[in-house]
């Protein structure tokens, strides 16, 4: 069995797929040859946004964001703690202050009174009742931004964090890294904020061979800068520099390569709705001492990820080692809040600043979870989660 089972999808395709890199070869424009605005035009049609920049990782995404609205030192962004590094690692690379705020206890997701208070806390400057970085104790900061992070492919509450930052002139960006694909009330992730981000990492929803990530908005002037931004601040021709940009582009071979997978997506967004709903189903019924994923009614997750909450930590310990005695490989999604990590100790937080992020990621733990994940093995690994519950 398999964590993610890559193999099964590229058995599927992997004829086309060898097509169409051969089609590459034979025309020769590795950079930005003809794939990569072909792709562009399919995802941006999938998600319904003007424009889609194609870019090589999801990193370079967040980063073309931030950059396009001229972040930089002295700048303010609030995002969550319990995300992938990159999220913040975006925001700190540009000398701007990633400003964290803790997530909702069941969607891991940002939660919005928390925000609100994060907001408030910098406008005073004063780190209680919600802490802030040693840095924005010291001097103030300019708030900017919001950056909305979609785990596990669960979109955050945009409705809410739009409205949040347009009362404080704070743009928002959603972190679509891990939920292209996945819908909030009736729009496409990526879609849901004034430039929605996501990556191709081989991994995430929608992975390719290697690593490539793209930015959507309906902004035609943050479209431009981004477009330049990607390709050292071009301006009208490739030797005119108009600003401090990135070698940020997607190779043309990725872009073929995601052409075929594009092709099976919605299909396989399906099996992963059919997967996590078995999953959630054996588990009602097996009653196992573990805490399934609650979708919001009006969201449908795109299931990067399939990741449910021990009693505590050392529950968790024994569930994962029954697991692996078994056979069944699992994933600690993020076993350190963003806060705690030596890359941040700079910003000062503590343990204890976000609880609800140090408790999830000493509870949480994620399940095999991809679209060819059959039946019978979501039965042997559900039967091993309940088979511990007889054991207390
Ligand atoms: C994977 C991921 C990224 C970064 O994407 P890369 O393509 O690996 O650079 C950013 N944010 C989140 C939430 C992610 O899961």
């Amino acid at each position: 069995m398999e964590f993610i089972d890559l193999k099964a999808q590229q058995a599927l395709i992997r004829e086309a797929v060898e097509r169409r890199i051969g089609a590459v070869l034979d025309h020769g424009r590795y950079i930005m040859g003809p794939e990569v605005s072909e792709l562009e035009n399919a995802l941006g049609q999938f998600v319904g946004m003007k424009h889609a920049v194609a870019c090589a990782s999801g990193t370079d995404a967040l980063l073309l964001a931030l950059m396009a609205y001229g972040v930089g030192p002295g700048d303010a962004v609030f995002t969550t703690p319990f995300t992938f590094m990159a999220t913040a690692e975006a925001i700190a690379l540009l000398g701007a202050t990633p400003v964290f705020v803790d997530i909702d206890p069941v969607t891991f997701n940002m939660d919005p009174d928390e925000l609100r208070k994060a907001i408030e806390a910098v406008n005073a400057g004063v780190g209680t009742p919600h802490p802030l970085p040693r840095s924005a104790a010291q001097r103030r900061l300019s708030q900017r931004g919001i950056i909305g992070v979609d785990l596990f492919g669960l979109p955050a509450e945009y409705d809410i964090l739009n409205d949040v930052g347009a009362r404080n002139g704070l743009f928002v960006i959603e972190d679509g890294a891990q939920s292209l694909g996945a819908r909030y009330k009736g729009r496409q992730a990526c879609a849901l904020a004034a430039v929605g981000c996501t990556s191709f990492f081989p991994a995430k929803p929608l992975g390719g061979y290697g690593d490539g990530g793209m930015c959507f908005t309906d902004d035609d002037q943050l479209a431009d800068v981004m477009h330049s931004l990607r390709i050292h601040g071009q301006g009208r021709n490739k030797y005119e520099n108009i600003r401090i940009g990135l070698n940020g582009r997607l190779d043309t071979l990725q872009a073929a390569i995601l052409m075929v997978k594009l092709e099976i997506f919605p299909e396989e967004l399906m099996k992963r709705q059919e997967v996590a709903e078995r999953y959630t189903k054996l588990m009602k019924e097996a009653s196992v001492s573990v805490l399934p994923p609650e979708i919001p009614p009006h969201s449908r997750s795109a299931w990067a990820q399939y990741s449910i909450l021990a009693r505590d930590a050392a529950h968790r310990a024994r569930l994962l080692d029954r697991l692996a005695h078994a056979r069944i490989p699992t994933a600690i999604y993020y076993p350190t809040p963003l806060h705690l990590q030596p890359a941040f100790s700079e910003l000062g937080y503590g343990k204890g600043d976000f609880p609800v992020s140090e408790n999830v990621a000493e509870r949480i733990f994620s399940l095999p979870m991809h679209p060819y994940l059959r039946a019978a093995d979501q039965e042997r690994i559900v039967a091993v989660l309940a088979a511990e519950r007889g054991e207390q």
